[in-house]
């Protein structure tokens, strides 16, 4: 049986599993599967985690094979995210190679499908997806017909955060934009020109919030694009621009308040002076 299953070794290693045993029931094959790694990455946070939470298996259905069906039963690991700081508290082990998010068939399956949905029509689809040992229905070659590729499928931020950074420091600089929400870059590109970055932010009429640097052309950018967007400057470039003009200040002021200091100093000594002196008639006085 694992010479006949010789492909499977492969598919499994691209998402951490290795073949364990397979099991013929009627005309059905399961291949059962577990996993080779301990750990695994928080799709939150990115921190890695290697306390495991618990684990359940997914079945999905594989293509065809010697007139059998094919399933492949993957042991799936739920993960505690260590990250005090993350919103995630666990999460499963990622196998999106493998097969998309809540199928129930493998993405090799799931484009066979497509392909004869888009060639045929749901109905004849189904037809002759049946007489090709392909398990299906009408009904599920158009869901996978609709199904946008998750590559594709475009990001509606809401809350972004934008900022310049250093192509080549001092001399050539780009810009990027980070979803705030989802903690990830969803565009970098070269230049910092308000248009541009208007034009950006005109595709993306999902963004209500927008963090910034407090230099006018990202303010600009989003006054232009999004005039209803809510602006706020970020904590990184609000506590730097403090520090800026507190450091300029105290330059500027530097002669002046060395100066100061030092008269300070010597009317403290004379004060002091003074003080005992002031004292000492007082306690004559009274005498
Ligand atoms: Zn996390």
């Amino acid at each position: 049986m694992r010479q006949v299953l010789g492909g499977i070794d492969r598919i499994l290693a691209r998402v951490g599993k290795r073949f364990v045993s397979s099991d013929v029931q009627g005309e059905t094959i399961t291949i059962e599967a577990r996993g080779t790694v301990r750990r695994a990455p928080c799709p939150a946070c990115h921190s890695w985690s290697h306390r495991l939470h618990g684990r359940y298996v997914r079945k999905l259905e594989e293509r065809p094979m010697l007139e059998q069906r094919v399933v492949l039963a993957i042991e799936v690991r739920r993960f505690k995210c260590m990250n005090a700081n993350c919103p995630r508290r666990t999460f499963a082990e990622n196998i999106h190679a493998l097969a998309g998010r809540y199928q129930r068939r493998t993405r090799s399956q799931a484009r066979a499908l497509h392909a004869l949905g888009h060639a045929l029509g749901g109905e004849a689809a189904a037809r002759l997806a049946d007489a090709l040992g392909l398990r299906t229905s009408a009904d599920t070659v158009l869901r996978e017909l609709r199904r946008v590729p998750e590559r594709k499928r475009k990001p509606r931020p809401r809350v972004i955060g934008i900022d310049d950074w250093a192509i080549a420091r001092g001399h050539q600089y780009g810009t990027i934009i980070v979803d705030l929400e989802r903690r990830e870059p969803i565009e970098v590109f070269a230049g910092r020109e308000a248009i541009a970055v208007a034009a950006w932010m005109r595709a993306h009429p999902s963004i209500e919030i927008v963090a910034r640097d407090r230099a006018g052309a990202y303010s600009e950018a989003v006054d232009i694009a999004l005039p209803a967007a809510k602006q706020v400057s970020d904590r990184w470039h609000l506590v730097s621009n403090l520090r800026d003009n507190v450091e300029r200040l105290l330059y500027r002021l530097g002669p002046q308040l060395r100066q100061a200091a030092q008269q300070v100093n010597v009317s403290k000594v004379t004060l002091g002076r003074q003080g005992i002196l002031s004292r000492n008639s007082q306690r004559h006085g009274s005498v």
